[in-house]
């Protein structure tokens, strides 16, 4: 038997041969827009702090202070010694803003989404959805057993087609899409899928990664999925994960998803970072409002099709030429990040944009500048 090592270099080879080779390369920064990137100073467009609040007073003195007070780590799993009332509270305002009864958290977004979809479906079950749903949902498809059918990117004729064919073959069904995509920055039709779900005894589940804090500031209709899921590392510019849900969904939740029950509950420290950012989302509207207007001064400016998101998707194609673009822009001074197959779709590789509230006009316009200049568009 060859060696390990050799095994893996043989397989890191065919990744280096289709340009799909990647490395963590050190990025550090106080604010995620201003970036030390290898060495290099970089305006950084890559982040998914939309609001900027990572690094708002605010939430750093609220993660200080129950640091301070509750220790580095929260010792247990929720169902264990883990719980606390800094957690509760958050929950609360979670569903408080979701408007659902309950919610409940859990380490990160992909663990949400791994612990619930497993804990709802099963082998002879039906999951439906969207083809550019994220991977943390596809790997959740797939550790749950039930039979996965993907719809056409917000095609829904195409989901209505599949149901009508497909449903009555199976006990329970999940409808899977996100309110933003999270590499193309457009809208889920989540009222419309609901509106199926309803016909065809199927319940919906969103994933908000991308949306939250941006919703009504987009004119997003989030709301009304049976099952909410996201995360705090976006916009809440902090980390974990949670689900909104009804009462019942939670409480089963609280009994069945083994990625909060076998996992250690989120850091105190982090729990009030969230908590703060969320009551910044509502008492400090003009982070949302600036991030938007930016995303949409840069598509207007280049002539595309106006930002619905804080996520500017600007095709390329190859993957060769998708890592060229973004090497060029560096040269510019922005680190932009190639976003290839398997994150995305082959033929389909592209730059992801995604702005922050903490961006600066001039830095918006010679970005744009440069990729209208490079020839990108
Ligand atoms: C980032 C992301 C997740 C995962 O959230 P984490 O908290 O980073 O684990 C889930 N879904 C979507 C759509 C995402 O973009």
């Amino acid at each position: 038997m060859p060696p390990l090592d050799d095994v893996l270099a043989g397989k890191l080879a065919i990744f280096s041969e289709n340009h799909r080779l990647r490395a963590p390369i050190p990025c550090d920064s106080a604010d995620g827009v201003a970036v030390t990137r290898g060495g290099k100073s970089l305006v950084s467009f890559a982040g998914n702090d939309y609001l900027g609040l990572s690094a708002h007073p605010s939430v750093i003195e609220a993660a200080k202070e129950a640091l301070a007070r509750f220790g580095a780590g929260s010792r247990a799993s929720r169902l264990v010694a883990g719980d606390s009332a800094l957690a509760r509270a958050l929950e609360a305002k979670l569903a408080h803003t979701k408007g659902t009864e309950s919610a409940f958290l859990f380490g990160s977004g992909y663990l949400a989404s791994i612990g619930t979809v497993p804990a709802l479906v099963e082998e002879g079950d039906l999951i439906l959805a969207d083809k550019l749903i994220h991977a943390c949902l596809i790997d959740a498809a797939h550790l749950s057993g039930a039979k996965l059918v993907r719809f056409r990117h917000n095609d829904l004729r195409h989901a209505g087609e599949l149901l009508a064919a497909q449903r009555g073959q199976y006990r329970h069904c999940l409808i899977m899409t996100e309110t933003v995509f999270s590499m193309d920055g457009d809208i889920g039709s989540v009222a419309e899928l609901l509106k199926l779900a309803r016909e065809h005894d199927a319940w919906l589940l969103t994933d908000d990664a991308h949306g939250l804090g941006l919703d009504i500031h987009a004119g997003l209709h989030a709301g009304g999925a049976h099952i909410q899921l996201g995360t705090l590392s976006k916009a809440a510019g902090g980390y974990g994960g949670y689900v909104c849900a009804s009462d019942t969904v939670v409480r089963y939740l609280h009994n069945a998803a083994r990625s909060a029950i076998f996992s250690t509950a989120l850091p105190p420290a982090s729990i009030a970072a969230a908590m703060t950012a969320l009551e910044l989302m509502e008492s400090e509207p003009q982070h949302a409002r600036r991030v938007l207007g930016l995303a949409r001064r840069f598509t207007q400016r280049l002539g595309l099709p106006e930002a619905q998101s804080a996520i500017v998707s600007v095709h390329i194609g190859e993957s060769e030429a998708a890592v060229a673009a973004s090497k060029a822009l560096e040269e510019h001074g922005f680190f932009i990040p190639a976003i290839r197959p398997p994150t995305v779709p082959p033929g389909t590789a592209r730059l992801r944009v995604s702005f922050s509230a903490r961006h600066t006009e001039e830095q918006v316009d010679t970005l744009a500048d440069a990729i209208r200049r490079e020839g990108f568009l």
